[in-house]
This record gives C-alpha cells, sequence and structure tokens, in this order.
C-alpha cells in the first residue's frame, strides 16, 4: 500500500517511475511510435502522482508530472507560444467526474453550464492568421516551443488559408488523421514493408510532423479547430465559440453540446462510449468544459492543465484470448506478414478470432508464443491487434516462437531488408505473389474482370492454366471447363469479362501490373501525358517527374519495372493478344463546358443507378474531380440512401448537396 511506503522507498520508486515515464513519452511524443499502451503508461503516471502527493517535498519543476507531455525534434524550426499550450487533466470513473464538478461548484459557488465535446484521438495544432491569412500552424511541442508545420498544414484541406474577414486571430484544435486514412496508410505501409503506425493518434503526429510536406499531403489529415487564444468580444462562451470558429470556415465538431447536470454529461459519454466505432475519426474520451469564459479564467490553469475542464478517458477496450496458431502470408510484392489465429473472443463489438502481428520484428519484440494468452485491443477502434502477452498465463514448457526462414508458398529463403521491418519473399516466380498479383489484375479499379476472384484465380493456378496476367488472355473454353463448377454460362461469361477488359483505357492495365507505388491515380496521370504504353516504357525519370505530384519514387519504380526483360516480354504478349495499350479517356483540354467540369465532387451513400466507380468514371469524363473526404473545398456531394457522416459534414460546411437523381439529370 502506497500509505505504508518509506520516503526512502518512495524516493527510489519516483526515480525509476520518472525514467520509464520518460523514456516512454519520449518514443510516444518525439519519435510517434509508442512503446506501450496508452492504458500502461497511465498507471505508471497515476501511481507516480500518487506518490508525489503522498510527500509533496519530493515533487520536482522536472516531474514529468509537472509539465506538458511532449518535446520538439530538432528537424522542424521551433515557435514559442506566447500563451501557453496546456494538457489536460484527466478521470477514468463517474466518480472522478462528480468531484470534478462538486470542485467546480464549490469554486463558483453555484452549479455551472458545460459544454461537452468529443476527445479528438490526434495531436494539438495552433493556427496564427494575420489580416485573414494564415501565416503560421505550429505544434503543442513541450507546450511553450512547438514546432513551425505551416507548410503542412497548409495541404491540410480543411484548414482555411484565407479567413472570410482579415482578422488577426489565433486558433486551437485538434489535428487527426480520418480511420480510412489511417487503415489505408497503415495496409500501405504493411505491403512496403515499412513499420506500420499504432493508432491514428500516432500517425496524425508522424504525418504532420514532416520536412517534406508532400508527405503530409498525402496522407489525408484533417482538422476540428475548438478554442480561440484570445477569444472575440462578442463570444462569452465555449459554445459559442465553435459556433463563431464554424461560421468563419473551420472545421468544427458537430457533437458538442450545453448541459448542466452530470445525467446529461453521463448520457453523452455512455452514448459515444457504445458509438465510438461508427465514427469516421478515433476518439479516446469526452470532455467537459466550463462553457462561461469569464468562469473559465476565473479558474484558471495550474503549470500543466486548465482547471476549467476534465477529459473522461474511455475505458480501453481490451480483450484475453490464447493463440493457437501463427499464420504468415505472402503479400503482392513478397512481403510475408504474421497473423495470430486464436480462441474466437469478443473485443468492442465483434468477435474476433485472428489479428494481425504485423511483421516479424512485432513479433519478436512482443515475444508472442504458440498457446500464449494474449491482451488484445483495436488499433484506432479499428484493426484487432495482440498488445502484450500474459507472462502470468505463459505455460511451463513454453517455447521462443521460431521465425519461419523459408517462404510458406514457394520455399524459397525469406529475406530481411536492411531499413525494413518486414521480412519479404524476392522470388519473383512465388505462387503466392502472382496469385496475388492476378487477383489485383483483375480487381475492380484495375481491369475489372467480372468473376475472377481469388478462389477462381487459385484454381486456375493449381490446375497450371495460368503463369502470369498474359496467360489470362489465352485461356479457352475447355481449359476454363476444368475449373469446379464451371459450366456453360459461368465459363462464357468469364471468357465474356476478360474479352471486354482487353478494350479498356490503359490506365487500368498499368495499374493492374501492380508496379510499387504506381497507384490509380498516378497510372492514369501518366498515360494521360505519355498517351501509350509505348512510349511510356521509353520515358525518363526526369521527363516523368516533370508530371504534378510524380515524383522520384514513382517515377524510379516504373523505370526500374520496365527495364526488367520479362516486363517488356509481358507487354508483348499483351500486344499479340489484342489487349488495347492506349489511353481512351479524355484529355484535359477537349472536355467541353459541362455542369461537373473543374468540380471536386464527393459520393455518399447508397446509389441506385450507378455502381459507385461508374459514377466515378463517368465524372472523371466530365472534367470534374472525386475525392473521398468532404472539406470546404468540395464543390458537390450527391448522396444516395443511408448518406452518413460525409452528409453532415456537407450540411455543416455548407457545401451542395445533390441527390443522386439531380446529379444524373446534370449528367445528361
Ligand atoms: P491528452 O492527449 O490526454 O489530453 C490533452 C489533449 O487533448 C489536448 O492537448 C488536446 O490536444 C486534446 N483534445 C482532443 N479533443 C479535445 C477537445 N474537444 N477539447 C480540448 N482538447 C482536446 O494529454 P497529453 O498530455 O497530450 O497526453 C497524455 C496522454 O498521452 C496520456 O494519458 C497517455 O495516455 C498518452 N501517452 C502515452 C504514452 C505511451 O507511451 N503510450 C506516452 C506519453 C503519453
Amino acid at each position: 500500500m502506497a500509505e505504508k511506503i518509506t520516503k526512502t522507498d518512495a524516493e527510489l520508486e519516483i526515480s525509476a517511475l520518472r525514467k520509464q515515464l520518460d523514456d516512454w513519452a519520449k518514443a510516444y511524443y518525439v519519435k510517434d511510435a509508442p512503446v506501450v499502451e496508452d492504458s500502461v503508461y497511465d498507471v505508471s503516471y497515476n501511481r507516480l502522482e500518487e506518490l508525489e502527493q503522498l510527500f509533496p517535498e519530493l515533487v520536482t519543476p522536472d516531474s514529468i508530472t509537472q509539465k506538458v507531455g511532449g518535446a520538439t525534434s530538432g528537424d522542424l524550426p521551433k515557435v514559442a507560444h506566447a500563451i501557453p499550450m496546456l494538457s489536460m487533466g484527466d478521470v477514468f470513473s463517474k466518480e472522478e467526474l462528480t468531484d470534478f464538478d462538486a470542485r467546480i461548484q464549490k469554486e463558483i459557488g453555484h452549479p455551472v453550464e458545460y459544454n461537452i465535446e468529443l476527445k479528438i484521438d490526434g495531436l494539438s495544432l495552433s493556427l496564427e492568421y494575420q489580416n485573414g491569412k494564415l501565416f503560421r500552424a505550429s505544434t503543442r511541442g513541450n507546450g511553450t516551443i512547438g514546432e513551425d508545420v505551416t507548410k503542412n498544414v497548409l495541404t491540410i484541406a480543411d484548414v482555411p488559408q484565407t479567413l472570410p474577414e482579415p482578422l488577426t486571430i489565433e486558433v486551437r484544435g485538434e489535428c487527426y488523421m480520418p480511420k480510412s486514412a489511417f487503415l489505408e496508410l497503415n495496409q500501405k505501409r504493411d505491403q512496403d514493408g515499412l513499420s506500420t503506425f499504432a493508432n491514428p493518434r500516432n500517425a496524425a503526429a508522424g504525418s504532420i510532423r514532416q520536412l517534406d510536406a508532400n508527405v503530409t499531403k498525402a496522407r489525408k489529415l484533417s482538422t476540428f479547430i475548438y478554442t480561440f487564444v484570445n477569444a472575440p468580444e462578442e463570444v462569452t462562451s465555449q459554445h459559442q465559440a465553435i459556433q463563431k470558429m464554424k461560421e468563419w470556415g473551420f472545421a468544427t465538431n458537430p457533437t458538442s453540446i450545453k448541459g448542466t447536470s452530470l445525467e446529461e454529461i453521463f448520457d453523452f459519454i455512455d452514448k459515444y462510449e457504445h458509438d465510438r466505432d461508427d465514427l469516421p475519426y478515433g476518439i479516446d474520451g469526452v470532455v467537459i468544459k466550463v462553457d462561461d469564459l469569464s468562469l473559465q479564467e476565473q479558474l484558471g490553469n495550474t503549470a500543466k492543465d486548465p482547471r476549467w475542464e476534465i477529459a473522461f478517458k474511455f475505458e480501453p477496450e481490451v480483450a484475453e484470448t490464447v493463440v493457437r496458431d501463427i499464420e504468415w502470408t505472402v503479400g503482392r510484392t513478397g512481403v510475408v506478414t504474421p497473423t495470430a489465429v486464436m480462441d474466437p473472443v469478443q473485443l468492442a463489438g465483434t468477435t474476433v478470432a485472428r489479428a494481425t502481428l504485423h511483421n516479424s520484428d512485432l513479433l519478436l519484440q512482443k515475444d508472442v508464443r504458440l498457446f500464449d494468452t494474449v491482451k488484445l485491443h483495436k488499433a484506432g477502434d479499428i484493426i484487432p491487434e495482440v498488445s502484450e502477452v500474459v507472462l502470468a498465463k505463459r505455460p511451463a514448457d513454453s517455447v521462443p516462437y521460431e521465425i519461419p526462414t523459408a517462404c510458406p508458398s514457394c520455399g524459397q529463403t525469406l529475406v530481411h531488408l536492411e531499413d525494413e521491418v518486414a521480412l519479404r519473399c524476392i522470388n519473383p516466380s512465388c505462387p503466392a505473389q502472382i496469385q496475388e498479383g492476378l487477383t489485383h489484375f483483375a480487381s475492380r479499379n484495375a481491369m475489372n474482370i467480372n468473376g475472377l476472384g481469388p478462389k477462381i484465380v487459385q484454381q486456375l493456378f493449381a490446375k497450371e492454366l495460368i503463369n502470369d496476367v498474359a496467360d489470362l488472355y489465352k485461356l479457352t473454353y475447355d481449359e476454363l471447363a476444368q475449373l469446379d463448377g464451371f459450366k456453360e454460362k459461368s465459363i462464357n461469361n468469364l471468357l465474356e469479362a476478360i474479352e471486354q477488359s482487353k478494350s479498356n483505357s490503359v490506365e487500368r492495365l498499368l495499374f493492374g501490373l501492380g508496379i510499387r507505388n504506381v497507384g490509380a491515380k498516378a497510372a492514369l496521370l501518366l498515360v494521360k501525358k505519355y498517351e501509350n504504353l509505348d512510349k511510356l516504357m521509353e520515358a525518363t525519370v526526369q521527363d516523368m517527374t516533370a508530371i504534378d505530384t510524380i515524383g522520384d519514387t514513382i517515377a524510379s519504380s516504373l523505370r526500374f519495372y520496365f527495364d526488367q526483360e520479362n516486363a517488356q516480354t509481358l507487354v508483348s504478349e499483351f500486344k499479340n493478344s489484342g489487349v488495347n495499350l492506349t489511353y481512351l479517356g479524355p484529355n484535359d483540354n477537349d472536355i467541353s463546358e459541362n455542369f461537373f467540369k473543374d468540380k471536386v465532387v464527393v459520393l455518399t451513400g447508397k446509389l441506385e443507378h450507378y455502381k459507385r466507380n461508374e459514377l466515378t468514371q463517368k465524372l472523371q469524363e466530365l472534367g470534374a474531380k472525386v475525392t473521398g473526404t468532404v472539406s470546404k473545398k468540395t464543390d458537390y456531394v450527391i448522396y444516395g440512401a443511408d448518406a452518413g457522416s460525409k452528409y453532415t459534414k456537407a450540411q455543416t460546411l455548407g457545401v451542395a448537396l445533390l441527390t443522386e437523381a439531380e446529379a444524373l439529370k446534370e449528367l445528361e
């Protein structure tokens, strides 16, 4: 018990805790790569606070309890915050929240109104405007000195660069990575053999603190702004502050409400603790703020936290289960990924029986073994992940897990490239890689060959009917008849779909080839410029990088790919089979004036008349840019049934909304 501890023992424990917490905080704030779960950090932090309360004479100004966690990295320019950017006190139970309310009422002398907001899982950002123009953006850093991230913030679509009035103001809020962007980023990093981000918060922090603004831009960050540093005179409450910021074009979170009673606060907490998975962004709790700004001033701040607000942190959702197997799968680029196969368990609303272990380095670091009991959580509320092994439950005869040295598909020795955390199979003829590649080639956004999913690809391969993508175009009726369950109709349908894909515009084929770093967008830009594959295959890296947004990485990847003899053979086989290798889409200058030309459009909800990719293609042919997120730059949101957050966001930002029928009228 803490109460029984001697001062000498407390001193020793405090010093060990401070060292441990400082190390963890450095990994979290400076490297954006935490080494322990937040809940583990919080336990040690609370213990340190407890000991410091028992022995106040042992509190030192450099203790982590006395300063805003975080620091600046050496790489970015520094910014001094005239008004410090503080942290926030937190509570983990409704009892503690009741105590907070009692303390506020006691200090103020009567019940007060609160503004209740979601606690967005991102990092705080300060935005400074001079005469209505964004001139500086900075991170919190250690609270008094932050990092200048202006160039990067200028790439975030929902941050207004100009205000409607020539105001000189500073606002602060949270920069976050939407869940969809986080998933996409981690998937790509997994595929590229890079380490993944532990959660959207670290992904956002890692993305905003980049030296190259293009990297930030590609990471699709968003913001919710929630505070004025010096509120305009007419604004007297937090609730009004948010309204005002919204009026001036800032992205504000639409969920916040006013409430006086603890019941209202508890209802809000319960609602979002339950619904958090449905939100398109991560939250880790609820923030309760005294609404009246003059009362906020009266309550003041400690060195670290405002006294007028508190964060209620959600319980991390954790489950325990037993690992029965570790499966290794080979991706399209040869990255070999481990997955824990476990006894099924309920976790945050779903039954989970498999969880990614990401890569061999992480597996070894966590020392996961067969038959270990492990704790699971959902990274960013989405992907089930093994957080740690419950060592106390490890079987006595447990042995360390042996990482495979051979590819589970082709048996070739796996390599661990120096700058990567992943194991890779570098055999270009590895069946698993080729099958994954074939599935990708046939997928909707590539050659769109209806009916050619992973199972059929697997069979075609197993029966040695195909070896590479070019072989698809040589398949005959009799060969397809060998596939399980394939009768006249399915054979003809597949042959027809393959035949049709021959006349696709060539960007689909280029994307379908699965060349490293060449996504669908890059493929389109490239074939628009070079018109056909022959010309593109001749292009130099320098010539390709003249295209806006095509950088060295993409261009070098393409050059490397087309310099290989088997890539050239593949292309000539396509030619022989009559596959189109020319760009057939419109050129930007040829598009005649129309309702959607040069407009930024977002699609949401269930569409009735078109499949989503068909409508996207149609709009692109008319010169529209179709994007996935609603921002102030969006011109139209086309919505179908059950439209959710994008619809609401469009309403919030005042973006024009079109029903599918209205859009179709304009299309015609
Ligand atoms: P915090 O993130 O818990 O809370 C303060 C921050 O909340 C503010 O600075 C602001 O950026 C943000 N916020 C989000 N929504 C808000 C809203 N609506 N209104 C106001 N603010 C809002 O505090 P912190 O000091 O940044 O970090 C401490 C936490 O970080 C710890 O509780 C711990 O869980 C985690 N941490 C983890 C590790 C680790 O190793 N895992 C290390 C250090 C810190």
